[in-house]
């Protein structure tokens, strides 16, 4: 059985049990490969858009002896999977927010039918929640973890309204309430970074000056530094 990273484990732990699930930008097919033979998941496609990955999840799951239960397709997004696949959950990890919202949004008319994504974007988190909140999908849970020195955000969501506000939207609607020492540290760092940026804009540059002061001072806001 192979070893995955935490960042997928964390993930893998928000599919639930029996799903048909969808890994869009599957380069290795790791996750559906653990959640199948963790016996947690019923049926996987493993999209892949680019042919060397696709490739290597073909061949991982040919020598994992799982072809009937994990399909692999050359496909962009949502693309890859057709209402005859019942998929039911979506997970899209890995990838800059951005392209998450962008392949959510190419694959709009698809996703009545899925019960839940589950997504990790690797920046640009906010961009993924606004989406959402746009769309008719609530977040339901979300988490934090740091591997390798990299801080991972994971948002999971279902159909539903709720609105978010700009705090929610940039740090998270459950990561803000929760504030665990990672999420913490996150911030700090990225408070650290911004101080820095801002000592370097000129002083004429009054407009920047304030935009990224805005920025700072939504974060001492949420983790209650004084000044
Ligand atoms: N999901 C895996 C993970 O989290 O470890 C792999 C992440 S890897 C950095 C991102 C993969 O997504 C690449 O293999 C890339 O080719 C693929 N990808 C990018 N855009 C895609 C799209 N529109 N549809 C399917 N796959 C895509």
């Amino acid at each position: 059985m192979k070893a995955i990273s935490q960042r997928l484990l964390k993930v893998a732990s928000f599919v639930p049990d029996g799903a048909r699930l969808l890994d869009v930008g599957s380069d290795h097919a790791y996750l559906p490969i653990y959640l199948t033979q963790q016996g947690c998941i019923s049926f996987a496609l493993a999209g892949e858009v680019v042919e060397g990955p696709f490739q290597s999840a073909q061949k991982n799951v040919q020598d994992e002896q799982l072809t009937d239960k994990i399909e692999v397709r050359l496909a962009s997004g949502l693309a890859a999977f057709e209402p005859a696949d019942q998929i039911d959950t979506i997970v899209i990890a890995g990838m800059g927010g951005r392209l998450i919202a962008e392949i959510l949004e190419n694959g709009r008319a698809k996703l009545p039918h899925i019960s839940r994504l589950i997504l990790q974007p690797n920046n640009c988190q906010d961009e993924v929640r606004s989406w959402l909140a746009e769309h008719g999908f609530q977040i339901v849970a979300e988490d934090i973890l740091l591997e390798a020195g990299k801080y991972y955000e994971i948002i999971v969501a279902e159909e539903g309204q709720a609105a978010l506000t700009a705090q929610e939207k940039r740090f998270g609607p459950y990561l803000v309430k929760e504030k665990s020492a990672i999420f913490q540290d996150k911030w700090q760092q990225e408070l650290k970074k911004l101080e820095l940026a801002l000592a370097r804009i000129p002083e004429k540059n009054r407009d920047e000056r304030s935009a990224m002061s805005q920025k700072i001072q939504e974060i001492k806001e949420v983790l209650h530094v004084s000044k």
